[in-house]
């Protein structure tokens, strides 16, 4: 029987991170990583087929985050990043059928027709907005609307929430999904006044304050798509590394984890990393721990439809000219919104063609994300037929389907982390990473790997 000091079980983003980290950390311990497919990657993945490259799941990340910069450098793969182009920071927002712009300066918004003229006051009056009742968890939506209106609510943020979580604003924690919002507002009693002494603070240590796209960071991923790093860790870590081991049931004995294989294979360990999706984390504990299992349990997720097209250029009177577009859900509109991947990475499709990649479902729409393939391609062509202005029919399709695409961090989501925090301590030397709980992104999985290499 296998007996390491630490097991990870789960290969995505997160498990891999932590092996690295672990590696680097603590060199001298046996670390050993179980995934039950027999690929890498979890949701990362890119599919090169006739000159298209399409990634399953995310497509890039923010260059926000050191760790996740770091953690490129030392797989070796500095050369490889690929930063969008520049034109990212054109997004746009269905209203009223029709794409518009949203704009990047307070000047070129006062400007812009996204909101009515009363919704752009409105935004304008976010320092006299009331101040949050005490001791409550508010949604994103309250918030929002609390602040700067129901206008900018509805169009600019609940969009943005659906493209990003997959989320419904007024089920979703702001404490759990944007903590810097809520600290801004405690801080300094308005997010502009925020932002603005942030910005002085910066620009008088010489930075601009924000990266080229904002201070969220620029859009980057790796040339080949997001999968470029998941074969390189494999690379690195062949010998650290276990495939096609799925764990279906964790106990404790003696001090040791013990972990049964679904192929038969018990592995011993000192310390356990769960790196996988809550649900998926619940059901291996069952026996282990009710509190831990039914506290990993609670975590909803939404499914998300991933609908990659390539078309003739020609077939689309659009010029494509940024990173796409969001729909917010007052427009009655299926689709979630529509990223054109070929405008801001290159190489995504061949000479003369374009990538769409179309989001459905999400937790405001789950029967979209489940229908059929044909239903599917014929509700995504229709709605972007009629807001890009597409003829013909796309010259290629791929679609990908999770089921469990994006946990959802609802009002309450932090009392679910101090159980889960409290009963793991309990139990002694187990940790949980991945998008679950921390924060959603690739990023935020780096980082919370990090943290539980730092502890275990
Ligand atoms: C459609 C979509 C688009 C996204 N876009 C972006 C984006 O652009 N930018 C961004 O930052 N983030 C994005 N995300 C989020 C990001 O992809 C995830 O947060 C991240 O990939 C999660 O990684 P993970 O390792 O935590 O989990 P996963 O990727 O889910 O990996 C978990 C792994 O555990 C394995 N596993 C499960 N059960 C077992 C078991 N019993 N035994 C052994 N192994 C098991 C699985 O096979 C899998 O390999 C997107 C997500 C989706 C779904």
């Amino acid at each position: 029987m296998p007996e390491h000091e630490i097991a990870i079980i789960g290969g995505g983003i997160s498990g891999l991170s932590a092996l690295h980290f672990i590696r680097l950390l603590k060199p001298e311990q046996d670390v050993h990583l179980y995934e039950a497919e027999s690929r890498l990657g979890g949701t990362i993945g890119t599919d090169n087929i006739e000159g298209y490259s399409f990634d399953r799941g995310p497509n890039g990340f923010l260059d926000r985050e050191p760790l996740t910069l770091q953690l490129a450098e030392e797989l070796g793969l500095t050369d490889k990043l690929e930063r969008a182009g520049e034109n990212v920071s054109n997004r746009f927002i269905l209203r009223d059928g029709k794409l518009r712009a949203v704009p990047m300066s307070p000047i070129k918004f006062m400007m812009a027709d996204i909101l009515p003229v009363m919704g752009r006051l409105r935004v304008m009056g976010e320092p006299f907005a009331k101040k949050r009742p005490d001791g409550i968890d508010e949604s994103i939506y309250d918030f929002v609307e609390r602040r700067i209106g129901r206008d900018a609510a509805d169009y600019l943020v609940q969009p943005m929430v659906s493209g990003v979580y997959g989320g419904v604003a007024s089920k979703l924690s702001l404490k759990s999904c944007f903590p810097i919002m809520r600290e801004m507002e405690n801080e300094y009693g308005s997010l502009f006044k925020a932002m603005i002494s942030k910005a002085k603070k910066a620009k008088a240590k010489g930075k601009s304050g924000a990266g080229p796209s904002g201070p969220g960071g620029w859009l980057t991923s790796f040339e080949g798509g997001t999968e470029t790093i998941i074969k390189r860790f494999e690379e690195k870590y062949i010998n650290q590394i276990t495939k096609q081991s799925r764990a279906v049931e964790i106990t404790k004995h003696n001090n040791l984890y013990r972990i049964k294989m679904a192929n038969g294979t018990i592995v011993e360990a000192k310390s356990l990393i769960l790196a996988l999706p809550a649900n998926h984390a619940a059901e291996i504990t069952c026996e282990l721990s009710s509190k831990l299992t039914s506290a990993l349990g609670s975590i909803p997720y939404a499914p998300i439809a991933v609908v990659c097209l390539g078309y003739n250029e020609k077939n689309i009177d659009h010029d494509l000219d940024g990173f796409g577009f969001l729909v917010p859900s007052k427009e009655n509109i299926k689709i979630l919104g529509s990223i054109w991947t070929s405008s801001i990475f290159k190489n995504r499709a061949p000479q003369g063609m374009v990538q769409l990649r179309t989001m459905v479902g999400g937790d405001g729409d789950h029967a979209s994300a489940e229908l059929s393939d044909n239903e599917l391609l014929k509700l995504v062509t229709d709605d972007l037929d009629q807001i890009m202005n597409i003829s013909g029919k796309p010259d290629i399709v791929k679609m990908y389907r999770w089921k469990y695409g994006i946990p959802q961090f609802l009002i309450g989501h932090s009392e679910v982390m101090n159980r889960i925090e409290d009963e793991t301590k309990t139990l002694g030397n187990i940790f949980v990473t991945g998008n679950a709980y921390y924060g959603i992104g690739l990023n935020d999985c780096v980082k919370q790997s990090f943290k539980v290499a730092s502890l275990v």
